[in-house]
């Protein structure tokens, strides 16, 4: 096979030009970062599990008529996704209180809030993707209003969506973090829900015993991250099919 073009490496994944105009190869590694990358290590498996988490959450949103990036999976570590121009900002969901929002509100961790909170950050590493509201985005063009309106009605859609999907699941879906990107076609503009849904980028808390099932564990040292990731998988009904002998995956595939 051709060697691909590079285009973007990032904390978890490496984009490469996909086959034709307007795809990307999305490359999911093992690669662990927190804490704004200050922390740093390897979660074994962890690209092919969120390969086949991402997958699956994509394509049950598409389903319902989530428009999305992504095309299909293509091997054990990448998926085929439409080239997007990225809007610059993190849009996190909240449904129970943790993470930064119980830091910064004093809210207790595991406090059930009382209706889903959008927050948006500017992603920009340099500045430690900081919290930004609609004024910004609006006053710095990162997004107009109505691309705003449009982010809020499919974040909510994705939201209850995937909080029932998980629930189904014995999960609760806690926080996560979204990230959109536009599509030019003809003389349209429209916005698609991009990047990963995955254990890196939600908390997910077992329905019935609280534990945490997501990259928490990593972030906090609690252990057992592979296997939380294993069992988000399982629980979907995705885990690779030779099991978890099968995780660690081909190598770069070129
Ligand atoms: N999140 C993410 N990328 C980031 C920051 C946050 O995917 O750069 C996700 C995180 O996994 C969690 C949610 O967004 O599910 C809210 O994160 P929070 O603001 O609480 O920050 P954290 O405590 O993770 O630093």
């Amino acid at each position: 096979m051709a060697r691909r073009r590079q285009l973007y490496e990032g904390k978890a994944k490496i984009l490469f030009e996909g086959p034709e105009p307007g795809t990307i190869v999305q490359y999911f590694k093992d690669d662990a970062t927190a804490f704004n990358a200050q922390k740093k290590g390897t979660i074994t498996g962890k690209g092919v599990l969120n390969n086949r988490i991402s997958e699956y959450l994509m394509t049950r949103l598409n389903e319902i008529g989530v428009p999305t990036h992504f095309i299909r999976r293509l091997n054990m570590r990448e998926q085929l996704v439409r080239e997007v121009e990225i809007i610059p900002l993190e849009v996190v969901v909240r449904n129970v209180a943790a993470g930064s929002m119980s830091t910064r509100l004093g809210i207790q961790e595991g406090t059930r809030l009382p209706r889903s909170i959008i927050e948006y950050y500017y992603k920009n590493d340099a500045l430690g993707d900081p919290m930004v509201s609609e004024e910004h985005i609006t006053a710095f063009g990162w997004a107009a209003t109505q691309d705003i309106d449009d982010i809020v009605q499919l974040t909510l859609r994705v939201n209850d969506f995937l909080s029932g999907l998980f629930l189904g699941v014995g999960i609760t879906l806690v926080d996560f973090k979204l990230e959109f990107g536009r599509i030019y076609e003809n003389d349209d503009m429209r916005i698609v829900l991009a990047d990963e849904i995955s254990p890196d980028n939600c908390r997910l808390w077992d329905s019935k015993t609280g534990e945490k099932m997501d990259k928490d564990r990593f972030r906090r040292d609690l252990g057992k991250v592979e296997e939380a990731y294993q069992e988000v998988a399982r629980r979907l009904g995705i885990l690779p099919e030779a099991g978890v002998r099968d995780l660690k995956g081909p190598e770069m595939m070129q």
